[in-house]
């Protein structure tokens, strides 16, 4: 998401003359697009910052800006902890970027952290920072209402609101025609995507059919479904259109009813496990990852051991696993007490970590002696001599590299595995 906000200042900025700069040493102004979902994150910014504040002792000009969810989440008080910076914007004020660089230019701090109900960046063509030119990021909704009780989203990204359809698949077209062959449809929940005006309605499982219907050579994933909305709709949809990747990430968060109702996720271990036998009916071939949070509030042993006993049986491909960090003014924060030791948090997480490495492993290996489509990202960081790609189950695969340059897709046997790769052999 953040990265996907990066490229879309970086197309504001680059529409009013400025330029990027690979060498941080010879910027003027140094933008730091932010993240205020862990603590931890947090602290990773404030560490740069300290960085560029002696980059700034030696050339006074520099100005510095924060973007992001910690410029919504701490405004002002900012100012005053980090002296050296010049500009805060949230998430919804980058078009105001402009106006607020100059008035920094001026001497006078700069704040725009007002949260807007429609601001999607619909008409603006991001800038494409990953640099591949085969894979691409496409916002396709902004904020999220779900208020889950541990999460700072709703209140840094504000209000739910989805995207004209029309630019979305306008951009999907245009990244297509140039040379693009992967789309990343994105927002915090996506399959609560509606449109609607006077032309009717649409919902995510209609717009991911036009996004397809694009070319059949331009693959269509999208992140992050909630559990609470994946219906069979879409998962027919998905079944229906061989360019819509089968990987499906569904955060599951927490494997005990008990916690999932502190948590306000809205659904308990059943409804969860009846949508994975759902994408498993849809979708056979499909993988599905997570997310998970170890010791949130007052989580006990036997909640601990159902996140575990639901983790084997959705049999997650990939997972990302994190402590729960109490975040300030969330329900959480101010309704529970933050009360499973750190030592107990990290043994868990420690689990949940080295059974996914498990669960990874195995479904790595049922892939051994198949043969997938592999669309080609780029070289191997370990040898010249190979390629790498991804599957539709969204994992990464080396091959030998033959002719073949980023952008193709090639049929590759699978002859061997880690956890993280596949390894195989083109076929043809
Ligand atoms: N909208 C997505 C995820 C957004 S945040 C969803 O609901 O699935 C990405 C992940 O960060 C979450 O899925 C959750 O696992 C984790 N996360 C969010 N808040 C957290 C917190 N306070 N402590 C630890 N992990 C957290
Ligand atoms: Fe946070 Fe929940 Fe919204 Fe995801 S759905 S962004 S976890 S509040």
């Amino acid at each position: 998401m953040n990265f996907s906000d990066s490229e879309i200042v970086g197309s504001i900025l680059h529409e009013n003359a400025y330029e990027a700069t690979g060498d941080i040493k010879e910027a003027d102004l140094i933008l730091v697009n932010t993240c205020s979902i862990r603590d931890n994150a947090e602290q990773r910014v404030r560490n740069r910052l300290s960085e560029m504040h002696s980059l700034k002792r030696k050339k006074p000009e520099l100005m510095i800006g924060i973007l992001g969810c910690m410029a919504e989440r701490l405004k002002d008080k900012l100012l005053e902890e980090e002296r050296h910076i010049d500009l805060i914007v949230g998430p919804d004020g980058y078009r105001s970027l402009p106006q607020l660089i100059e008035q920094a230019g001026n001497g006078q701090k700069a704040v725009n952290v007002l949260l807007s109900a429609e601001e999607t960046y619909a008409d603006i063509n991001p800038v494409r920072l990953s640099g591949d030119g085969v894979t691409a990021f496409i916002s396709i909704m902004r904020g999220c209402e779900n208020f889950c009780a541990y999460c700072v989203v709703p209140y840094t990204r504000g209000r739910e609101r989805s995207r004209n359809p029309e630019t979305i698949v306008a951009e999907a077209r245009d990244l297509f025609v140039k040379g693009y062959r992967e789309v990343t449809l994105l927002g915090q929940n996506v399959n609560s995507y509606r449109w609607e005006d006077e032309n009717g309605k649409l919902e995510f499982p209609g717009l991911l059919e036009e996004v397809a219907r694009v070319n059949p050579l331009l693959r269509v994933r999208f992140a992050t479904s909630h559990p609470k909305d994946l219906s069979d709709d879409l998962l027919e949809v998905m079944a229906g259109y061989n360019n819509i990747c089968k990987a499906i990430h569904l955060p599951v968060q927490s494997g005990s009813t008990r916690m999932l109702k502190l948590m306000h996720r809205s659904y308990t271990q059943e409804w969860y496990l009846d949508r994975i036998r759902a994408i498993r009916r849809y979708l056979p071939d499909a993988a599905i990852s997570t997310d998970v949070i170890a010791g949130f509030c007052t989580e006990t042993e036997e909640d601990h051991a159902e996140t575990l006993a639901v983790m084997r049986e959705a049999g997650y491909s990939a997972a990302f696993m994190f402590k729960y960090s109490e975040r300030p003014n969330t329900l959480a924060a101010r309704k529970y007490p933050d009360d499973v030791p750190d030592e107990v948090k990290s043994r868990r997480l420690e689990e949940i970590i080295s059974l996914q490495q498990e669960l990874s492993l195995q479904s790595n290996r049922k892939d051994i002696g198949k043969t997938f489509e592999v669309l080609i990202e780029g070289v191997s960081k370990r040898s010249e001599e190979q390629l790498f790609g991804r599957t539709s189950q969204n994992k990464v695969a080396v091959f030998n590299r033959g002719s073949h340059k980023p952008g193709e897709y090639v049929q590759v046997k699978i002859n061997a595995c880690s956890a993280a790769t596949l390894k195989g052999e083109l076929t043809e």
